[in-house]
């Protein structure tokens, strides 16, 4: 598909490409059709301009000849007035013989030569002119131009003087003023066209005598075009290489001179008009080319933005069916994982084989991860379709502290890392904003310290700066003494899926998303995210959320708090029994109705089960019910659909309430539920403590028979003291702990475990509290070691570290004396370290009293547990 699209992309472009080099050689013939008539054009109009020239050139020589013919005409008078004056007309005669002339004579009336040479009979007629008075110019072919004049004898005509001119001699005489040099001029008879001079260079004459034809044409075309005008001249391309011929009148002589010359002669210094046109057409051509280029260039890049814009939506489309299709995937893959949390909480209940518990541990643990996993990709998706929506209340911080604490404590403890708290005291505690994303932010933040602290611990830190107008400026910080992060690897911290020193963390479970998902989440509160690290030793992660103070009651000391949040927790949590309670509960899912069967079997209520929205309509119309469970996406109608129906039918029925059970958590859907008409909204997987609580609520009072914690009934007692805790879905109102204190009971007496306060730190779960003192036994020895070592160096600050990690993971497992031991000592060092220097010996001394009771303590502590958990501790 994809190679198809980019054949279309090319055939595209190729056809783009053929409609330019088609424009642009269509261009090119316009170009050379244009060249063409320019150049014509501009020829026409120059050579019109050189004929003026090359016309004035004919005319200055043809005043040149003119001029010769008076002077020549004016010697021949002088000597004819010589002659009346009396010199000899022989000595005249020989005195202009040769001069110019070849020859000349005197003739008398009668025709007889007086002096000098004889004339031709075929000259009588222009000497009876001469007879006349005239002053005669006539050419005689093959004789040559005979200049006659009259010599006077008083009033009477005597003789005519004559002047004979052969071709030699007008050839001398009128050459001189021919044009340039290339030029050819010949002096014609005006009347007749007959050549009287005719040029001698016979390569040019060549020109003419060639086609002797054209001659009279070209010089007939001469002698008209000089009929208004003195001179004229023509361009005749087609003569040669291209001549303009010319012609002008020879003042008062019966003669005219024509001639040719060669076009480039004449326009030799204007620069070539074929080369101006070339020139001109060269520049278009070039500016075309240019403009060609640029033009695919833009269309190339225009080609390119809309694969851009087409890859863009192409994009956007998978995108959104990703982001569907995740939605999707969250709620089927919720709801088998609902399913599967659900009875594996049964087999943890039910069963007391040790074998089974375990794989029902792993399979609990797991599923958790799995569901972390998956609510991680959800949020991922809802972030990325700006789907995400914050749901702000007026909410408790100690309770969110302690929710987040009890969450993080447990791992860092199980990992064998000390967890510490900070909490300043002044922070008001209740505040408005989203308590359930700021967990989120806190847990996401605190679990990655743990993740990635191999040795050492993990410090909580919460403080906060009182703003103006009401805020807060929540600053939640977890500081932990684990890997760090390379200055380059920074910024890539908070991409999606980034996760970094892969070689170093390929053990550790992760999908990147964790802190992409936190920064989004911060910022949308308006908060800020801060990362300083060292590599190698350690991170501490800043998150800044203004939050609005509610009131200003501080909240105190909050370890204190924690403790009394448990204490009511375990005070309120009563277990109860409804058996006149009725309780419908709809879900197409059969694993579904089974798990929610079985949480309520203890509750002793009668439970209708129905897979379906209209089975549910058809019982609602048979019996009445207390509260009905209504899972939302069913085939056929779903539950929204279910309860519009439901609500129609009106009566008892319309006041019964109704919860949604949906797997789909997205922001704003208890919103949602509510205004399409539902009491309530329960998550899935079903939290089985929300899941009484909300019974509790529902049921009508009189219905419900309070057991209060202590006057249990043995076997009440048992399954309380059983209970786990519900998996943790995204659950808002989990309570922590319960039950703590009758798990006590179970286990025979002794002075060093407090298996109450071991349970309470392992979440209630039995086996997480076997598993977490197997473990706080096997690291005796090593632990000892290393308080030891530390202690004979006398190295107090590595002391006091690791006594400071014994006091937390004591405590986790129950070993409230060897803690309270670990933390007078951690204190006695503290003030070694950091205290007034003359009480330094004093705080050694403590130290060196209490020191060994450290190490039996210890050693008594795993003998209790042997003791008392022989299967777990060795
Ligand atoms: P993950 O699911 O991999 O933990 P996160 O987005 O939460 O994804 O974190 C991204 C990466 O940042 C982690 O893979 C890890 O390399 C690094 N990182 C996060 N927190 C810490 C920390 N406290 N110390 C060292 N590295 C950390």
């Amino acid at each position: 598909m994809v190679a198809n699209e980019v054949s279309s992309e090319q055939k595209k472009l190729y056809g783009f490409a053929a409609k330019l080099i088609l424009e642009f050689f269509v261009f090119l013939i316009f170009l050379v059709a244009l060249g063409y008539f320019i150049h014509a054009k501009m020829e026409t109009l120059m050579n019109e301009e050189l004929e003026k020239v090359v016309a004035e050139r004919a005319y200055d020589v043809s005043a040149v000849m003119g001029a010769k013919f008076s002077s020549e005409r004016l010697r021949l008078q002088s000597a004819a007035v010589a002659i009346e004056k009396g010199t000899s007309p022989e000595a005249v005669i020989s005195s202009i013989s040769g001069k110019g002339n070849d020859e000349a004579g005197l003739v008398a009336l009668d025709g007889s030569v007086v002096a000098g040479a004889s004339m031709m009979r075929s000259n009588s007629q222009q000497l009876g002119l001469s007879f006349q008075g005239a002053t005669v110019t006539t050419y005689y072919r093959g004789f040559g131009i005979i200049m006659s004049v009259p010599v006077y004898d008083g009033e009477n005509i005597k003789y005519v003087l004559y002047s004979r001119y052969n071709d030699i001699t007008l050839f001398n005489l009128f050459s001189k003023g021919k044009m340039e040099k290339d030029a050819v001029v010949f002096i014609c008879n005006r009347r007749t066209g007959e050549i009287v001079m005719s040029y001698d260079d016979s390569a040019h004459g060549d020109v003419f005598y060639d086609d002797k034809n054209d001659i009279p044409a070209l010089f007939d075309e001469m002698r008209a075009g000089i009929v208004n005008n003195d001179a004229t001249a023509k361009y005749h391309g087609e003569l040669a290489d291209g001549n303009f011929v010319y012609g002008a009148d020879i003042k008062d002589t019966p003669f005219m001179l024509v001639g040719y010359i060669p076009w480039n002669k004449v326009a030799a210094d204007i620069m070539s008009i074929h080369y101006i046109v070339l020139w001109v057409f060269g520049l278009l051509l070039l500016f075309f080319s240019i403009f060609t280029l640029y033009s695919f260039t833009a269309a190339l890049k225009a080609a390119e933005s809309d694969e851009l814009r087409e890859a863009r939506d192409e994009a956007e489309r998978a995108n959104k069916a990703k982001s569907d299709f995740l939605a999707n995937m969250s709620h089927e893959i919720r709801t088998p994982i609902n399913a599967v949390l659900g009875m594996d909480e049964m087999i943890l209940r039910e069963t007391a084989e040790e074998g089974t518990r375990k794989y029902a541990w792993n399979i609990k643990s797991a599923g958790e991860t799995l569901l972390s996993l998956i609510n991680d990709i959800l949020d991922f998706s809802k972030i990325e379709s700006g789907k995400m929506e914050l749901v702000e209340s007026q909410y408790s911080l100690s309770s969110v502290l302690n929710d987040v604490v009890n969450m993080v404590h447990y791992k860092a403890n199980q990992k064998g890392l000390g967890f510490h708290i900070e909490v300043d005291k002044t922070l008001p505690d209740s505040l408005f904003g989203d308590e359930v994303r700021i967990k989120q932010v806190i847990v996401n933040i605190l679990n990655n310290a743990v993740k990635y602290t191999p040795e050492g611990s993990v410090t909580f830190k919460v403080a906060g700066e009182k703003l103006d107008d009401g805020m807060l400026e929540l600053r939640l910080s977890s500081i932990d003494t684990g890997i760090g992060i390379k200055e380059e690897d920074k910024e890539k911290l908070f991409s999606n899926f980034e996760r970094l020193d892969l070689q170093k963390n390929r053990n550790i479970e992760g999908t990147g998303l964790g802190l992409s998902i936190t920064l989004s989440l911060v910022r949308m509160m308006g908060g800020e995210v801060k990362v300083d690290s060292v590599y190698g030793e350690g991170s501490t992660f800043t998150v800044s959320i203004p939050q609005r103070i509610e009131s200003p009651a501080p909240i105190g000391d909050f370890t204190r708090r924690v403790e009394e949040a448990a204490h009511d927790c375990r005070a309120h949590h009563d277990t109860f029994t409804a058996p006149d309670a009725k309780v419908l509960v709809v879900d197409d899912n059969e694993m579904n109705l089974f798990v929610v069967d079985s949480l309520l079997k203890r509750t002793k209520v009668q439970i209708t089960l129905c897979g379906s929205g209209f089975d549910c309509l058809e019982m609602l119309k048979k019996e009445k019910f207390d509260i009905v469970f209504l899972d939302h996406m069913m085939p056929d109608i779903d539950g929204i659909e279910t309860l519009h129906r439901a609500l129609d039918m009106g009566g008892e029925v319309a006041r019964t309430p109704f919860v949604a059970l949906t797997a789909n958590a997205i922001a704003g859907v208890r919103d949602m539920f509510l205004s399409e008409g539902f009491t309530d909204y329960l998550a899935k997987p079903i939290d089985s403590h929300a899941l009484e609580r909300m019974l509790m609520h529902y049921l009508p009072s009189e219905k419900v028979n309070v057991i209060p914690a202590g006057s249990a009934t043995e076997e009440e007692a048992d399954d309380a003291g059983e209970e786990k805790t519900a998996p943790q879905g995204d659950t808002e109102d989990k309570e922590p702990m319960d039950n703590a204190s009758e798990t006590a009971n179970d286990y025979g007496g002794g002075t060093e475990i407090d298996v109450a306060t071991g349970m309470q730190y392992s979440g209630d779960m039995e086996e997480m509290y076997h598993e977490f003192l197997k473990m706080f036994c096997a690291r005796r020895e090593a632990t000892l070691e290393k308080i030891e070592g530390a202690y004979n160096d006398g190295d107090w600050e590595n002391y006091t570290t690791f006594v400071h990690a014994l006091k937390s993971t004591a405590l986790s497992v129950g070993g409230v004396r060897l803690s309270e031991e670990a933390k007078a000592i951690e204190a006695a060092g503290h003030a070694i370290l950091d205290g007034p220097a003359e009480e330094k010996e004093e705080k050694i001394a403590f130290i060196r009293e209490h020191h060994e009771n450290l190490s039996a303590m210890y050693e008594a502590f795993h003998e209790e547990a042997k003791k008392r958990f022989p299967e777990v501790v060795e």
